[in-house]
This record gives structure tokens, sequence and C-alpha cells, in this order.
């Protein structure tokens, strides 16, 4: 089954899409943390990402649809995946449509998660990982069984990301309203598109997309 989760930065695609990778045995693939890990490793792609990244916007289409067709060709995206913040644009869902097309792989579902925009601004600034195992938190949403305490792995150090700050997700709310949202009609015409009451508890959410990749 192959999925993509479509929705505002701080939406809770990065959640879910944890929670849809064990129960059915997906990957998740996030661009987002590729692209990260591209900076962190200070390769080509990060070079290029970086200054993009933390004024908010996006990343030129080439590069992204380059990424995400190399990553699906990975052995260990057989039983199927999580899209999580690919596509954004037209052309990358363009470029999507024919690659699975060539790879003769199928699109089960886009879930739409709705959240607005205020509540995503005390989303993103409350936001924090795991350093160790990646498990996301959020300060008031999301906090750890033991106060400074993982956990998924015990571990006591965590991270916040640098572009996760209240100017930021001014442009990169523009950025979604702007070039991502409009992509939405594009499922709606394919009849694979299902929204979901993002504004709900964590384990709502979970329910929801669950009755709506039943109902698929
Ligand atoms: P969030 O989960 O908060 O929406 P992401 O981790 O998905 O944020 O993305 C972080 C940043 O990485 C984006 O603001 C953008 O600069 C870049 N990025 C991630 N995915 C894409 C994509 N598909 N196209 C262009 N840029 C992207
Ligand atoms: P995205 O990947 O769409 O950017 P995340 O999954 O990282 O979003 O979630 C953003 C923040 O909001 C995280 O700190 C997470 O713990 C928290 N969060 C996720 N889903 C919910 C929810 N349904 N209600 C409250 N907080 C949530
Ligand atoms: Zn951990």
């Amino acid at each position: 089954m192959n999925v993509i989760l479509l929705g505002p930065p701080g939406a809770g695609k990065g959640t879910q899409a944890k929670r849809l990778e064990e129960k059915h045995k997906l990957i998740q693939l996030s661009t987002g943390d590729m692209l990260r890990a591209a900076v962190a490793s200070g390769n080509d792609l990060g070079k290029k990402a970086k200054e993009i990244m933390d004024a908010g916007q996006l990343v030129p289409d080439n590069l992204m649809i380059d990424l995400i067709s190399d990553r699906i060709d990975q052995p260990d995206c057989t039983n199927g995946f999580i899209l999580d913040g690919f596509p954004r644009t037209t052309p990358q869902a363009e470029a999507l449509d024919s690659m699975l097309a060539e790879k003769g792989l199928k699109l089960h579902s886009v879930i739409e998660m709705k959240v607005q925009d205020e509540i995503l601004v005390d989303r993103i600034t409350g936001r924090y990982t795991c350093a160790n195992c990646g498990a996301g938190y959020h300060d008031s949403f999301q906090q750890p069984r033991v106060a400074g305490v993982c956990d998924a792995c015990g571990g006591t150090e965590f991270t916040r990301r640098s572009d996760d700050t209240a100017e930021t997700v001014r442009s990169r709310l523009a950025a979604y309203h702007a070039q991502t949202a409009p992509i939405l009609p594009y499922y709606g015409e394919k009849g694979v598109l299902k929204a979901v009451d993002g504004m709900t508890g964590i384990d709502e959410v979970t329910a929801q997309i669950e009755d709506a990749l039943g109902a698929a």
C-alpha cells in the first residue's frame, strides 16, 4: 500500500506516519528528514538546500523528484511507503504519477490532514525530537511519560529544528497555501483524496486515518 500524507507543516504527518509504519509495515519517506540528513552530511544536495530550508521556502522540484525516485527504488519500499512531505507542488505531483506508472506502482490514498494555521504555529514552536531515535514530542501536547527521558529508547538528549521558529513558520505556511494546497483538487479528481480532522487528539487522528484507508 502506497499512501501520501498531505498537510501543512505541523499537521501531524510525521507523528502519524510513524504509527502507520508500525501497524502496516510500511516505510516512511520524509523528504524533510532526507534533506536534513543531506544538510548534516554536508553533501551537494545539503549545500543547495540549507538556506532555502532556513528561509521556509521550497527546495527546487528537480532535486526533490530525483531524491524520491531513487528512494522508492530501494528494496525496503517493496511492501509500500508513506510519503510525508512529498509531493508539495503540482510539478512534483505530476512527476510522482509518471514515476509510479513507470515503476508499476499504485497510489492507494492521499490523506489530507486539516489543521488551522493558528494551531500550527503552537505545534511547530513546541516541537522537539529525541536526538537518539527521532521520536517526536511537544512541550504541551505530547510530553514523554518521564520528563526528560524518551519513551521509545530511554535517550535523554533532545533536539529542535532550526526552522521551527515563529518567523519561519509564517513563510512555511505561506508556501503551503500558495504551492501545496493547490494539488488537493488534482487528487480529488482522481478519487483518492480523503480528508481527516487533524485538530483532534493524536489517537483520534490515527483512528480517522485507519477508517479512511479501510474505506479506500
Ligand atoms: P514539516 O514536516 O514541518 O512540514 P518538512 O520536514 O516536511 O517540514 O520540510 C522541511 C523543509 O524541507 C521545508 O520547509 C522545505 O524547505 C524542504 N522540503 C521538504 N520536502 C520538500 C519538497 N517535497 N519540496 C520542496 N521542499 C521540501
Ligand atoms: P508534521 O510532520 O506534519 O510537520 P509533526 O508530526 O511533527 O507534524 O507534529 C508537529 C508537532 O505537533 C509535534 O510536536 C507533535 O508532537 C505535535 N502533534 C502531532 N499531532 C498532534 C495532535 N493531533 N494534537 C496535538 N499535537 C500534535
Ligand atoms: Zn528516543
